[in-house]
């Protein structure tokens, strides 16, 4: 995911992390996951009929994204057998600030195979296109990056991108380029929020809830991912002595629930 500048996450994105209206979305503290679980309506979204698919491209800005957002239905999609194609947008080589090149270069491959691990956990081992867009860079690059993904979505019957609202510079990008590369290629398009999570609060007017979907997840599928975030080590271990982890248990907790909320 990468997070963005603040106590909570450690600096990573700065003043990067987008977002006009709320700069600091991502900074402040964040709504605790037993907010959203006694959220009624959150447990009462229409259920996602995914009975009729057969090949999904999921689109992620950093390596973790996939997996946090729609590792559940990756799982499950990979158990029937659903054609499966990631296209990776950067290799997030900004979560850890202050590295020169190099060592941000090892931390690149470090996150890639990262996500290879965890998508063997989830059993779902899809080809994975890399696009090596500089992390933090996706909106410098949208235009580039529309293109690529109208090329490898065509064909496709759905794509599973991050949310053009999550008030995430990157994920925005990389949700806008999504979208208008879907429309382009007639591919449905659904989208998976991610800091959404943190930021939003229920009944939250920023969030299009009349769009949004659920996935329950089956227990394997949610022992599965589970098992898959548990790969991410760089971004679950503290960054050093007075830096916090980019993704702390209480963030964590937001994606391992029973379920996953799509807008479509
Ligand atoms: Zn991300």
């Amino acid at each position: 995911m990468t997070a963005a500048q603040g106590a909570a996450h450690g600096a990573d994105h700065g003043a990067d992390h987008g977002g006009d209206a709320e700069p600091n979305a991502i900074d402040a503290p964040g709504t605790a996951e037993e907010e959203w679980r006694s959220w009624r309506l959150l447990n009462e979204l229409p259920v996602l009929d995914t009975s009729g698919w057969s090949s999904v491209v999921v689109v992620a800005a950093h390596p973790d994204d996939e997996v946090l957002g729609v590792g559940g239905l990756l799982a499950m999609l990979a158990a029937t057998r659903v054609r499966l194609r990631l296209v990776a947008i950067t290799d997030g080589e900004a979560s850890h600030p202050g590295m020169d090149q190099v060592a941000a270069g090892k931390l690149a491959e470090q996150r890639a195979a990262e996500t290879t691990t965890a998508l063997g956990r989830l059993g779902a081992p899809a080809e994975i296109v890399r696009l090596r867009i500089p992390d933090t860079g996706v909106s410098r690059r949208e235009p580039e990056v529309r293109e690529a993904l109208r090329e490898l979505v065509s064909g496709f019957q759905v794509c599973l991108a991050p949310w053009d609202g999550d008030l995430h510079a990157d994920h925005e990008a990389a949700g806008r380029a999504a979208r208008r590369a879907c429309a382009a290629a007639g591919t449905r398009l659904l989208s998976y929020p991610i800091w959404t999570w943190h930021w939003a609060h229920p009944r939250d007017s920023r969030v299009p809830w009349e769009a949004a979907v659920r996935v329950p997840l089956s227990s394997g599928a949610a022992r599965r991912k589970r098992a898959a975030i548990d790969c991410f080590a760089s971004q679950l271990r503290p960054r050093g002595p007075q830096r916090p982890p980019v993704l702390p248990p209480d963030v964590i907790a937001h994606f391992v629930r029973d379920q996953e909320v799509l807008i479509s």
